[in-house]
């Protein structure tokens, strides 16, 4: 695994939460909360990365990720290029990399790295040059780093505390990129009840998720507990698996009101969007009380400003 920390142990890539303490976690969390303003005032602006380029270099779609990482950067003082970029697996390595070699070549001090097949990330940070950062936006079904954390700090906001939750992680769990990030990072939190609510299609392999309890019934499954997290359905990732859709899916895993009101009274919904509506999660929870999905959306601009202010933030402010 590529290293993240740098020497003196300060954060240089982010391309994982596997392996980053609850400290690290801790520490990345506190600080996003400081860029955290209620909606309707100004979100807060700095020049702390003036002088400093970050390029968003993005092979799978995204709207979210990609827009907030621009603002993130923005709101920093960083100047930002998109490039949303289409190539052939089998020229993709060397293409990524002369890519890289060019944007370094223009200056640019962090690369926002999506991809659709797993090691692209780390790819790219064992070949960049020392002052250059990357940081992971979804890598294949490995690792969302920002949505691991910009999920932690919703739960947080809303609960106080990790200690003591019980988590239940709803839907296609096997091909979720945001699963396995919320998973390291609640764990390394201190959440201990951490259920995989999925059909046996989606359920991960049973190697990973040591520790989680597996269940095979959303109704027992989010029973009593105090977030549900819903996952959307990869079908890009699944080819044909043996998995019902639509209105089949909706009817053995949707989450509804009458569902939900098993959890704990003042359970939170969160979804990583783009959501399925009447898929994986009906519109009465989506848009209800106890939904938490928008929150998680302003969260992860301030998690993303957290991240570009940690690993860029002693070359700043020229
Ligand atoms: N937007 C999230 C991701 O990039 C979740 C999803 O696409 O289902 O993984």
């Amino acid at each position: 695994m590529t290293e993240q920390l740098r020497p003196d142990g300060s954060l240089r890539h982010l391309l994982t939460l596997e392996s980053l303490s609850r400290a690290q976690i801790e520490r990345l969390l506190d600080r996003s909360q400081t860029y955290v303003r209620p909606l309707g005032e100004r979100p807060p602006r700095s020049t702390a990365l003036a002088g400093l380029t970050v390029a968003n270099l993005f092979t799978e779609p995204s709207t979210r990720t990609r827009v907030s990482f621009e603002l993130a950067a923005k709101r920093l003082g960083a100047e930002v290029v998109n490039l949303e970029v289409q190539l052939s697996s089998r020229v993709k390595g060397e293409s990524m990399l002369d890519t890289v070699y060019t944007l370094q070549a223009l200056h640019v001090d962090a690369l926002v790295i999506r991809d659709a097949e797993a090691g692209v990330p780390g790819l790219v940070a064992g070949h960049v040059a020392a002052h250059v950062s990357v940081l992971s936006a979804g890598e294949a079904h490995v690792a969302h780093p920002t949505q691991g954390l910009l999920d932690a700090l919703t739960i947080y906001q809303r609960k106080q505390r990790f200690a003591g939750l019980a988590v239940a992680i709803v839907g296609d769990i096997r091909h979720s990129r945001v699963a396995r990030s919320a998973w390291h990072a609640l764990r390394a939190l201190g959440v201990t009840d951490l259920r995989l609510v999925a059909p046996a299609a989606l359920m991960p392999a049973a190697e990973e998720f040591e520790g989680c309890a597996r269940v095979r019934s959303i109704a027992k499954g989010i029973e009593g507990v105090d977030v549900v997290m819903m996952l959307r359905i990869q079908k890009e990732r699944f080819g044909d698996a043996d998995v019902p859709d639509g209105d089949k899916y909706f009817a053995a895993w949707g989450l509804t009101p009458e569902r939900l009101a098993l959890a704990r009274p003042g359970a939170i919904v969160m979804h990583p969007q783009p959501m399925n509506r009447g898929v994986e999660i009906a519109s009465l929870v989506a848009d209800g009380p106890q939904s938490v999905i928008r929150d998680q959306v302003r969260n992860g601009v301030a998690v993303r400003m957290a991240v570009l202010a940690e690993v860029l933030g002693t070359r700043g402010g020229a």
